[in-house]
């Protein structure tokens, strides 16, 4: 396993009106060419800024489209020809997943990862010859260490995680949907979205405190010169993860504090598995730590591609958010 197959990226999104009307400092800028990001200390702007190098840097100028072309093309290519791939979004609420990973319709250039990766998709099976293809998708959300179906009869229900000695780890009883084209993707996904949206009605909570995992499952059916057949999976994991901010920030107290120790509990899991992968020497690999982990086990690792988009805001309030989540995600790299 090297590092080719764990690729880390950082997006800075620009200040927004609230921070623009505050006359927020910027305190993240970026050496596009050495991939590089800086982050100065607010009230210390004569310090020398903290500097890391990662696999790629995208600045407040930068296009989803131009970001999916350079990272994420060639990691959503490898599925559609029978390897496991991940893409993850992490950073605090506000800080732009949602942004990157689902997109704005306008403009065009700005459309996410995951309407990209539909469409780059149904494009290959499209254009590939004497291969037929199965496309399945499946959404789940994981909260406080409980599964759940997104697109299941019953959104409610706890689902069980299962372990096959063939299959590996899965979650039992979780629907599948056979998609054919784009258009039904984004249907299904909408559903689920709508479901996650009741879920945290009903439950006083919202979007940012829960993992979401929305996979594709290929099945690839291919005949050789020889007239042989071949068989081959892939899937696209495409995770939307909780905001990565600290509770202690918020004051949480209670059932918060229970749900802010789970997700700490499961970003830290998914650091550690990543930075285990990426150091290659680890022999072993904690995927057990956390439901997110052991979920994705069979899609991070091994013959798989990874790709994790830390988002930043490059405003000064956020440093401390900021700085940790450049730390994270150079443990990452
Ligand atoms: P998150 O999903 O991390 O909570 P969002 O994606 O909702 O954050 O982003 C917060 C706000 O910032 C949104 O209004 C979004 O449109 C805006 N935003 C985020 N990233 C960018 C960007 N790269 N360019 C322009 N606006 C952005």
């Amino acid at each position: 396993m090297g590092s080719e197959s764990v690729r880390v990226v950082v997006r800075c999104r620009p200040l927004n009106d609230r921070e623009k009307t505050l006359s927020s400092r910027m305190v993240v800028s970026m050496d596009l060419t050495h991939c590089q990001c800086f982050i100065v200390r607010p009230g210390a702007m004569d310090e020398p800024p903290k500097q890391f190098t990662f696999d790629g840097t995208y600045y407040v100028d930068h296009t989803t489209e131009q970001m999916y072309n350079e990272i994420a093309y060639p990691l959503v290519e490898g599925v559609t020809e029978g390897y496991n791939g991940t893409i993850f979004a992490y950073g605090q609420t506000g800080s732009g997943k949602s942004f990157t990973m689902q997109g704005v319709n306008e403009p065009a250039a700005q459309r996410g990862v995951i309407p990209r990766a539909f469409e780059h998709i149904f494009e290959s099976i499209q254009c590939a010859e004497n291969t037929k293809f199965l496309v399945r998708a499946s959404y789940l959300e994981i909260y406080n260490e409980d599964v759940r179906d997104l697109l299941g009869s019953d959104t409610k229900q706890r689902l069980e995680l299962k372990e096959h000695p063939e299959r590996g780890v899965y979650v039992r009883d979780l629907s599948m949907h056979t998609v054919h084209s784009v258009r039904e993707c984004e249907r299904i996904i909408e559903q689920g979205w709508k479901n996650r949206a009741v879920g945290y009605t009903l439950m006083n909570k919202d979007s940012s405190r829960s993992h979401s995992i929305f996979t594709i499952h290929l099945e690839i059916f291919s005949t050789d010169a020889n007239g042989q057949d071949h068989l081959r999976a892939g899937k696209l994991n495409l995770v939307d993860l909780a905001g990565s901010e600290r509770q202690s920030k918020t004051g949480a107290t209670g059932e918060r504090l229970r749900e802010a120790t789970k997700i700490n509990l499961s970003l830290s899991a998914l650091g550690n598995v990543i930075s285990a992968l990426v150091d290659g020497r680890s022999r072993y690999i904690p995927y057990r730590d956390s439901k997110l982990t052991r979920l994705l086990q069979d899609s991070l690792g091994g013959n798989t591609r990874t790709l994790m988009i830390a988002c930043l805001s490059p405003a000064g309030d956020n440093y401390e958010e900021s700085l940790s989540t450049l730390r994270y995600a150079n443990r990452a790299k």
